[in-house]
C-alpha cells in the first residue's frame, strides 16, 4: 500500500524506522530486531540506506521482509556520488521487490566534497523526479526543523524544500528534534511558504549517552535542559536511561497529537522493546496503536 493511502485512511499514524546490517555477517541478528518490531504491525516501517549505496542489497531484503510481514515498507534511497544507471537498477530492484514507497534523499557528501558539479544527481529534488520517472512510486522526502547543516538560513532551506515538493515529493519526514517548540515553528513556516504535503515528525528515544554525542555531532539537534538532566542523572544505568528516554519521547508525541500533528516516526536504532513499549504508551491515544 502507498503511504499517502495510509494517511488518507488513518488519521494518525505510528510508524518505526529500522537499520539494515552493514554486512552479511549481522544480517540475522538484524533481521530478527526488524521482524519483531513488524509484528507490532505499525502502520509502516522505513529502512535506511548506507551512505554511498554499498549496502542497499540489505536495505532491499529487510524492506521487502517487511512487506511479506503484511506491514508497508519504506525503502529510503540515497544518489549522492551515484550514476543515473545505478539509481535507476536499485529502482528497478525495488519494484521487482514489491516496495512501492521510497525516501528520496541526496545523502551526505563525502568528507572534503565539496564540488558536486558533475554529479548527475546533486540534490533530492533530482532523485525525486527520477524515481517519478522510473514507475508509480510513492515518494517522500527529508525535512530539517533545525536548518539543514548546508544551508545559510531557514528561509533557503524552505525554498529548496519546496523544489522538492515541486518535483513529487508526497510527504516529508523530519530530521529529528527534542523540543517540540522548535518543530511548531517550522510548521508555521513551511505552510506559509505553499508546502502542503503531510509532515511526519520524526522522534527519537535516545537511550544511550553515547547515542546522544554522535546525534549532537551529526543533526546539530538543540538538547534542552531536561534532556539533559536526565542523560546526566541515568547514564551510569542503562535501563533507567531507557526508561525515562521512553517517557520523554513519549511525553514529547502527546503534545505534537494533542496540536494537532498527525503522524509520528520512531528512530527505533532496531529495538523491539523500544518500539513496543512507545506504541503501549500511546494505546488509546492512536487507535492503530491499540493491539
Ligand atoms: P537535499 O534535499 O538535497 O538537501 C541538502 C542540502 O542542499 C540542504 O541544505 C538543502 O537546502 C540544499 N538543497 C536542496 N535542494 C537544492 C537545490 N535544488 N539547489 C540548491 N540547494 C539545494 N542518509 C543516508 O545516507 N541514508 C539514509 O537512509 C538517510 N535517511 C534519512 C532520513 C531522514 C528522515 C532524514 C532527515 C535524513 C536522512 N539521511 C540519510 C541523512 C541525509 O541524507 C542528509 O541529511 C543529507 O545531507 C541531505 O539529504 P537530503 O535528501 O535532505 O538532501
Amino acid at each position: 500500500m502507498k503511504i499517502t493511502e495510509i494517511f488518507q485512511k488513518n488519521q494518525q499514524t505510528l510508524s518505526f524506522e529500522v537499520f539494515p546490517p552493514k554486512n552479511s555477517d549481522a544480517f540475522e541478528k538484524v533481521e530478527k530486531a526488524t521482524g519483531e518490531i513488524a509484528k507490532l504491525q505499525p502502520d509502516f516501517m522505513s529502512v535506511t540506506y548506507g551512505a554511498g549505496g554499498g549496502t542497499s542489497k540489505y536495505t532491499t531484503a529487510i524492506a521487502s521482509n517487511i512487506d511479506k510481514s503484511g506491514v508497508t515498507a519504506l525503502a529510503h534511497l540515497t544518489c549522492v556520488s551515484s550514476t543515473k544507471e545505478k539509481i535507476d537498477t536499485q529502482i528497478a530492484t525495488l519494484r521487482e521487490n514489491g516496495i512501492e514507497n521510497i525516501l528520496a534523499l541526496r545523502g551526505d557528501l563525502p568528507q572534503g566534497v565539496s564540488d558536486t558539479s558533475e554529479w548527475e544527481f546533486r540534490h533530492a529534488n533530482e532523485l525525486v523526479e527520477e524515481i517519478k520517472k522510473q514507475g508509480d512510486f510513492c515518494v517522500g522526502g527529508a525535512c530539517y526543523p533545525e536548518v539543514h547543516p548546508e544551508s545559510a538560513n531557514s528561509r533557503e532551506d524552505i525554498l529548496n524544500l519546496k523544489r522538492k515538493v515541486d518535483a513529487g515529493c508526497e510527504f516529508l519526514t523530519t530530521q529529528m528534534f527534542f523540543d517540540n517548540n522548535i518543530f511548531y515553528n517550522y510548521m508555521y513556516k513551511i505552510r506559509e511558504a505553499g508546502i502542503a504535503v503531510p509532515i511526519v515528525a520524526g522522534i527519537m528515544p535516545v537511550t544511550n549517552a553515547k547515542q546522544m554525542e554522535k546525534i549532537i555531532q551529526l543533526s546539530q539537534a538543540f538538547i534542552p535542559r531536561r534532556y539533559v538532566s536526565l542523560l546526566d542523572r541515568y547514564s551510569n544505568r542503562p535501563e533507567a536511561l531507557k526508561q525515562a528516554a521512553i517517557a520523554y519521547a513519549t511525553d514529547q508525541i502527546i503534545d505534537l497529537l494533542s496540536n494537532g500533528i498527525e503522524h509520528i516516526h520512531i528512530y527505533t536504532m532496531n529495538k523491539p522493546d523500544v518500539a513496543a513499549k512507545i506504541q503501549n504508551n500511546l494505546s488509546e491515544i492512536i487507535p492503530s496503536c491499540k493491539k
